[in-house]
């Protein structure tokens, strides 16, 4: 028999808008005696049927629904369904155009909660960060490498969240053969080393692709300076864009020599760039004391804050980075300032940069908002998909 979640009185509310979490608090009881990750109904206290969800005992995110449909099964053709309905969007939104690196599943947004799939070249990396996802990972890479055609399928569950769930991280080859180093992937016309094993996250931050750009376009004729650059990203597209320099900053060395790899692959002067491996709260009090000035900022860094509750602590943190930033900027400057924090919201965020370009006594105007690439989508129905914020702020 298949387990059964029963809900508590009223707390079908948040199913029947479409929400696809279940929290522990919303369970009045659990039939059957299902194991982590195996699908269950799910059911209201007076037994009515709500939907199909994965159960994960061990999470404060006790299920994440698969589907609404009763006749709906969770099996292949259900993952094979939503994988290729997740490509064919991603097509015709045009995204292969600009890069053969792209998320091809952005989890919940994508009706796949807690897996995560990006393609590099002939190489697709999954992530699965939910108890759900786990049982059914051979048959998404299968899936995966049939619909991508695919070489090799790559698995990087090397993530925190994965705690949570109870899982173990994971780290290796699903199906095919390891790639040998680095794949090369081509960025608007920009070519990038990617270690998928490696590697940060997946390997690379497709999600700031846009904003990459953005930066390339806007970067002639500037000094710039990359704060939290990583193997380069956004270093290479302005100086492709015709920056005068840039000055990078990360404290990973091992991403500054792959970013010194990415100036040789795009045949760029290594004499324009400066790569400084430190840590940039450090580094930008350095850069103030000895009145160094720039006509565009980046700042990119990792998530301070990944819940409300580290909202604070984590504002202090861009307030002053964003504040040595907003002193260094010569008239006519840009400052692109991000948050990739799920737990400070565009309001704040932008709160947080206004009170530091006061306290830097600077007139600055918002130019552009920025958020994540196309391929990140954000289902309305899932509004914690959202993630990634930016402002370039003109002073
Ligand atoms: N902008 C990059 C992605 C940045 S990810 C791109 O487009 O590809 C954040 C980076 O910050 C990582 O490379 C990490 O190594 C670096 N980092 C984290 N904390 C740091 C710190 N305190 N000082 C310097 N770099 C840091």
């Amino acid at each position: 028999m298949t387990g059964e979640l029963v809900l508590n009185p009223g707390r079908e509310k948040s199913v029947l808008l479409r929400h696809p979490w279940i929290f522990s608090g919303a369970v009045q009881s659990v039939k059957g005696n299902p194991v982590s990750g195996e699908t269950v109904d799910v059911v209201t206290s007076k037994g009515d049927w709500l939907c199909r969800a994965a159960y994960s005992p061990t999470s404060q995110i006790r299920a994440r629904i698969w589907t609404w449909s009763q006749d709906e099964a969770v099996d292949e053709a259900y993952f094979s369904k939503r994988i290729n309905t997740a490509i064919v969007n991603r097509q015709q939104l045009g995204l292969f155009k600009k890069s053969d690196a792209i998320r091809l599943i952005h989890g919940e947004s994508d009706g796949l909660p807690g897996l995560v799939a990006d393609i590099y070249g002939r190489v697709v990396v999954i992530q699965a960060l939910s108890a759900g996802i786990d049982p059914w990972k051979m048959e998404i890479a299968r899936i995966l490498k049939e619909q991508t055609g695919a070489e090799c399928i790559v698995e990087r569950s090397d993530v925190e969240v994965r705690k949570l769930e109870g899982l173990d991280e994971f780290t290796g080859v699903l199906i095919g053969k390891e790639p040998a180093g680095e794949i090369t992937i081509n960025e608007a016309g920009l070519r990038f080393g990617v270690n998928v094993l490696r590697g940060q996250k997946t390997g690379f931050y497709l999600d700031q692709r846009e904003n990459r750009m953005l930066a390339g376009n806007l970067a002639h004729g500037r000094r710039v300076l990359n704060c939290f650059s990583y193997t380069g990203g956004f270093t290479i597209h302005a100086l492709a864009g015709g920056a005068e320099d840039v000055l990078s900053i990360d404290s990973s060395a091992e991403a500054i020599s792959a970013a010194r790899r990415n100036m040789e692959l795009n045949d760029l002067p290594a004499n324009r760039a400066i790569w400084m491996e430190a840590d940039v709260f450090q580094a930008l009090r350095n850069l103030r004391d000895r009145a160094e000035t720039f006509d565009m900022i980046i700042l990119d860094p990792p998530k301070f804050a990944p819940t409300a509750a580290h909202a604070a602590r984590a504002a202090r943190a861009y307030k002053d980075i964003n504040l040595l930033a907003f002193k260094m900027l010569r008239p006519g400057g840009l400052l692109f300032t991000f948050s990739c924090s799920g737990g400070v919201t565009t309001e704040l965020f932008q709160k947080i940069v206004a009170g530091a370009a006061q306290d830097a006594n600077v007139n600055a105007r918002v130019s552009h908002w920025m958020t994540q690439a196309a391929d990140h989508p954000v289902a309305l129905n899932f509004p914690e998909g959202h993630y990634l914020k930016g402002l370039v702020c003109e002073v």
